[in-house]
Parts: C-alpha cells; sequence; structure tokens
C-alpha cells in the first residue's frame, strides 16, 4: 500500500462526496465522537469486485476519520452459510485493505443472546407479537402496493402469552414455519417493509458457529441494526436496494432504545460492463467447468483478480475514479485495465518473453559464446537498476516481428532489413527457411559488432526495434490470454436468459520462451513482457518445472481518464 502520507495526499486530491459530506455535518453537529464503520458479507459466496467498493468505502471513511472499521460476517442464516466461505472473505479483505487485525472481526452469530433479549422487550412493550399464519396467509394478509394489508388475528394476543410463546418457540416446540414473532407496526402502512414484518422464524438447522444452541434465527431486518448498534457502528452504509428497508432499521432502534443509534445510508451499486457478477450464474460457470473454479482469471471475484495479477492499489485507484454517488450506472472494465497500466508502470520490470517463437540465427556471431548485456530494468524508472541479460548466436523472436513480403510501414525484419534487436545490436536479415506449408521456422541475419546498445554508435539509423531471447539460456513457459469471458459486442445476456460466452476468452501458449531471470519468479510476481503486456505467475498452477504466466492486461488502451 501507498504510505500514509501519499494516502493523504490522494484523499486530499478527490472531491468529496455525500457520505462524506453526512460525516462532518454529523461531527460537526457533535452527534458522532468517533466514526465506526462497517463491511457486513453474509459468508455465503466469494467477494466480488462490487464487495471491494463497499470495503474500500467503509474502510477509507474509518481511516479518513480516524475511527474504526469492522469485518463482520452477518452470518444469521444458516441454511446457505459455509465457513469455506469465512476463510476466503477474511483473505480477501485483507488483500484489498493491506491489513486486518484479529480485534476488526465480529460475527452477528455471537449477539444471538442479546438479539433475543431484544425481543423480548420488544414484547414487553407490546410492539411484538407470535403469530401462527403460514407463510402464504402472512403473504395474503400483507396486502399490496396499491392495498392496504389485513391485521393478523394473532395480533392482540397478552404480552404474557407472547413471552410464553415466544419462549416456547426457543425450546423448541414448534416446527419449523409454525409461529413466527412479527413487530406490531402498521399494516396499512404504504411501505409494504412496516407491515408487521417478521422478526424471528423457527428453524430446525445446525449454525456453523452457534451449532444447535438456537432453532429460532432473527430476520436480517431485524438482526442488521442490532448488529451495527451493539458494535457502535455510527454510519451503517449499503446498497440502494436496503432503502426502503431503512424506516423499519430506524424503528427497531427507536424502539430498542439504544443510545447513539447508528444512521442508514445508501449508495448505488458498482456494475461493470460485460463481466458476471452474479453468484448464480458464477455458480453455473463453475459447476460446469466453464471456468477454472471461482478464482479463474476472467472472473471479477477479488480472488481471480488477485490470480489474474491485480494488485490492491490498482483496484483503490478504480473505485476512486469512480467515486460514490446515489445513482446507478455502469463503469467500463477498460477503466480498471487502465488503473492497473497505472499501478504497474514504474514499479514493475520490464522483461523480454517470445510468446510465439522462431529461431533467428546470426550467422557472423561467434559459435558457443554468449556475452551479458546490461540491460535497464525499467526505463521509466532509474531506481530499479539494471541486470544481465544473456545473447548468442541463435535467439528467438516472435513470429509478428519477420514477413516475407512485408506491407507497407511494416519496419520490423523482413529479407534485406535491418532492424535493432533491443539492447543489443543492429541485424540484417540475409536469408529464412520455411516448412512444407511454408511457415517460417528459422531466419538467418548478420550483426554490426559496432552497433551494441549503449556503446554510442551513432554511424547510422534503423526504424524497427525488435525484443528476442536468448535461445540457449531460455525457459519454456506457458502463458494464457484472456478475453472477456462474455462477448462485448452482443452484451452479457442471450435473449433466454443465458450467458453470451465468448469463445476466445482464453487462449493457452504453451510454447513460449522467456529470459531466464524470469524463471526465478515467484506465485502472483508481475512484469511487463515487452510489447505483450503485464503478466504475473499464476498462483495456482505454476510450478518451476512448468512456469505458467497469465496476462493481466496488454499495453495498449482504450480507455482515456478525462
Ligand atoms: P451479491 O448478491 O452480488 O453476491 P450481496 O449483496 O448478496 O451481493 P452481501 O454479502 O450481502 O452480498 O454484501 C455485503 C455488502 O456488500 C453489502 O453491504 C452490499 O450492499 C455490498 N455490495 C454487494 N454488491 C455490491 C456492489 N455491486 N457494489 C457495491 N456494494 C456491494
Ligand atoms: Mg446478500
Amino acid at each position: 500500500m501507498s504510505s500514509p502520507e501519499e494516502m493523504k495526499k490522494e484523499e486530499a486530491a478527490l472531491p468529496r462526496h455525500f457520505i462524506q459530506n453526512i460525516i462532518d455535518k454529523d461531527i460537526a453537529e457533535g452527534h458522532c465522537k468517533k466514526v465506526v464503520t462497517r463491511f457486513p458479507p453474509e459468508p455465503n459466496g466469494y467477494l466480488h469486485i462490487g464487495h471491494a467498493k463497499s470495503i474500500l468505502l467503509n474502510y477509507g471513511l474509518a481511516r479518513e476519520y480516524k475511527g474504526d472499521f469492522h469485518l463482520r460476517f452477518d452470518d444469521t442464516n444458516p441454511m446457505k452459510e459455509k465457513t469455506e466461505f469465512v476463510e476466503s472473505i477474511m483473505e480477501d479483505v485483507r488483500w484489498i485493505c493491506g491489513d486486518l487485525d484479529k480485534d476488526q472481526v465480529f460475527y452477528a452469530s455471537d449477539y444471538f443472546d442479546q438479539m433475543y433479549e431484544c425481543a423480548l422487550k420488544l414484547i414487553k412493550k407490546g410492539k411484538a407479537y407470535v403469530c401462527d399464519l403460514s407463510a402464504e396467509e402472512i403473504r395474503e394478509y400483507r396486502g399490496t402496493l396499491t392495498e392496504p394489508g389485513r391485521e393478523s388475528p394473532y395480533r392482540e394476543r397478552s404480552v404474557e402469552e407472547n413471552l410464553q410463546l415466544f419462549e416456547q418457540m426457543r425450546s423448541g416446540q414448534f416446527q419449523d414455519g409454525q409461529k413466527v414473532l412479527r413487530a406490531k407496526i402498521d399494516m396499512a402502512s404504504p411501505n409494504m417493509n412496516m407491515r408487521d414484518p417478521v422478526l424471528y422464524r423457527v428453524a430446525h438447522m445446525e449454525h456453523h458457529n452457534t451449532k444447535d444452541n438456537w432453532c429460532i434465527y432473527p430476520m436480517y431486518d431485524f438482526a442488521h441494526p442490532i448488529e451495527d448498534a451493539i458494535e457502535g457502528v455510527t454510519h451503517s452504509i449499503c446498497t440502494l436496494e436496503f432503502e426502503d428497508h431503512r424506516p423499519l432499521y430506524d424503528w427497531v432502534v427507536r424502539e430498542l432504545e439504544f443510545e447513539d443509534p447508528p444512521k442508514q445510508i445508501e449508495f448505488a451499486k458498482l456494475y461493470l460492463t460485460n463481466v458476471i457478477t452474479g453468484k448464480r450464474y458464477i455458480k453455473k460457470l463453475v459447476d460446469d467447468k466453464i471456468v477454472d473454479g471461482w478464482d479463474d482469471p476472467r472472473l471479477v471475484s477479488i480472488s481471480a483478480l488477485r490470480r489474474r495479477g491485480f494488485t490492491p492499489e490498482s483496484i483503490r485507484m478504480f473505485m476512486d475514479l469512480c467515486g460514490v454517488s446515489k445513482s446507478q450506472s455502469s463503469v467500463d472494465y477498460a477503466m480498471l485495465e487502465y488503473c492497473i497500466r497505472e499501478d504497474l508502470k514504474l514499479k514493475r520490470p520490464r522483461m523480454m518473453a517470445v510468446l510465439d517463437p522462431i529461431k533467428l540465427v546470426i550467422t557472423n556471431y561467434p559459435e558457443n559464446e554468449i556475452e551479458y548485456l546490461d540491460v535497464s530494468n525499467n526505463q521509466e524508472n532509474e531506481e530499479m537498476g539494471m541486470r544481465k541479460v544473456p545473447f548468442g548466436r541463435e535467439l528467438y523472436i516472435d513470429r509478428e516481428d519477420f514477413m516475407i513480403e512485408p506491407p507497407r510501414k511494416y519496419f520490423r525484419l523482413y529479407p534485406g532489413n535491418e532492424v535493432r534487436l533491443m539492447n543489443a545490436y543492429f541485424v540484417t536479415c540475409t536469408d529464412y527457411v520455411t516448412d512444407e506449408e511454408g511457415r517460417v521456422t528459422e531466419v538467418y541475419c548478420t550483426y554490426d559488432p559496432e552497433t551494441k546498445s549503449g556503446s554510442g554508435f551513432t554511424g547510422r539509423k534503423v526504424k524497427g526495434t525488435i525484443h528476442w531471447v536468448c535461445a540457449e539460456t531460455a525457459h519454456r513457459a506457458e502463458v494464457r490470454l484472456y478475453e472477456n469471458i462474455v462477448d462485448e459486442e452482443k452484451g452479457v445476456y442471450n435473449e433466454d436468459g443465458s450467458l453470451n460466452l465468448n469463445p476466445n476468452s482464453l487462449t493457452v501458449l504453451e510454447n513460449c520462451y522467456i529470459e531466464p531471470a524470469l524463471a526465478e519468479a515467484e506465485p502472483e510476481d508481475s512484469f511487463q513482457f515487452i510489447r505483450h503486456g503485464y503478466f504475473c505467475v499464476d498462483s495456482k498452477d505454476s510450478s518451476q518445472e512448468h512456469m505458467i504466466f497469465n496476462r493481466i492486461v496488454s499495453l495498449k488502451s482504450s480507455y482515456r481518464p478525462n
């Protein structure tokens, strides 16, 4: 991560958004002494780029106002949640934020006792009742947007009866769905969420944390404000679909008489064009083996972005560019690519790799000789120093850098033409060999020893420079190139709702050659491969014996920030 000074500078440079304005006002008016925010995922799947927005927003506000940030697992629903997801979410949040202490991690299920007490309090105040209607009847009684609901026949039960029945719900005397606890609010409210919402239901199910301690579980709209209040959250930031739930959120914290109740604030979700974020769709891609798990580099789960080679800094830059607002919009994936290029540009060494090799033989270069050339690691950042790159009589160059019959304005290698071998010498093509199908297999050249890079040679100029690797010292590697998994032109979904998959989303090149310095790379290390883009060592499949590089992004950009 950037240093604290750098972060401050970045923050100061950004326009302030509406949530910062709200917090500023709360502080100025004395309503908030210390800002506490939280990111509250349900551990029922992997986090994606959209969640990263919420994480960085909450984490960033806590840091900016010198407050606290909590990661709270919203694990109140025993049905869908799994420990596996708890682990992966923790790792993702730690990666995105740069750090995460144990004492920043909370579990909603740790508050089941307090939630139960809260329910008792509402019953005693006459604000909650046990209802025997079935789920279907409750729906019928609720009415519609244009018609008020009808009151449940169980609505006027006495406090004593409600206390007794609720205790019986808790002690397991009822079946799933037989009874629920409901808030007593207003069946005629124009807001459907206020029409006596269910607070607790019976579910004879084992919970991943509390095991079989409970057979009643709180509903989200009841549990969430209590969780926030218990943790002293001051600003409970969520996405727009919860706007209609805010009156209920406020009702819960008010009726439970929490001191300094939390305040819910909604913002617009992040949508990226031509990517898939829906859990249902990703799960299907995984199950159908179209992708290699939730961290397939073509996906935008946080683990996939990490495996693809994105950095937390690039994701933070992206979120800063997106901004925070209340209006729904979608952002082009190219903007995310722009951010990773910007982030890696000065930080990563620029290496030579040949992805589609043909042999180049320098006929006048001594046999069995290898010389070591001094090469700058990053011409735009001197601080990255130099490295030695071996050079010899036989090299590999990329197929696209040689043509038998070049079109106009092709300045690379062709018979009779002279080019610079990057960081090395001028070579002139004298001959070439093709196979039976006419594909070039070898190119012959002569070199001019006077033209060595860095020697100060100024005798003549050439128009083209091509990269290469020395055949004798090169290592073989596999390279994986990616395109969007859904077709950019045609949109994400077909008319029948199925995904419109791009057949070229993955290209595997098995016969690539890399310069020897790259063979030392560790999983997740990333580099620029000159002319080809930015690449990282795949953290899942790559090994010392069989190195695999993922292309993070090519060098060309269609996106320009305004
Ligand atoms: P999904 O259904 O897309 O997996 P979710 O909303 O079900 O997402 P939760 O675990 O409930 O997942 O979300 C945790 C937090 O992340 C919530 O506060 C939610 O509002 C926020 N969040 C989810 N998707 C986005 C998004 N696309 N942009 C910003 N915040 C998001
Ligand atoms: Mg959810």
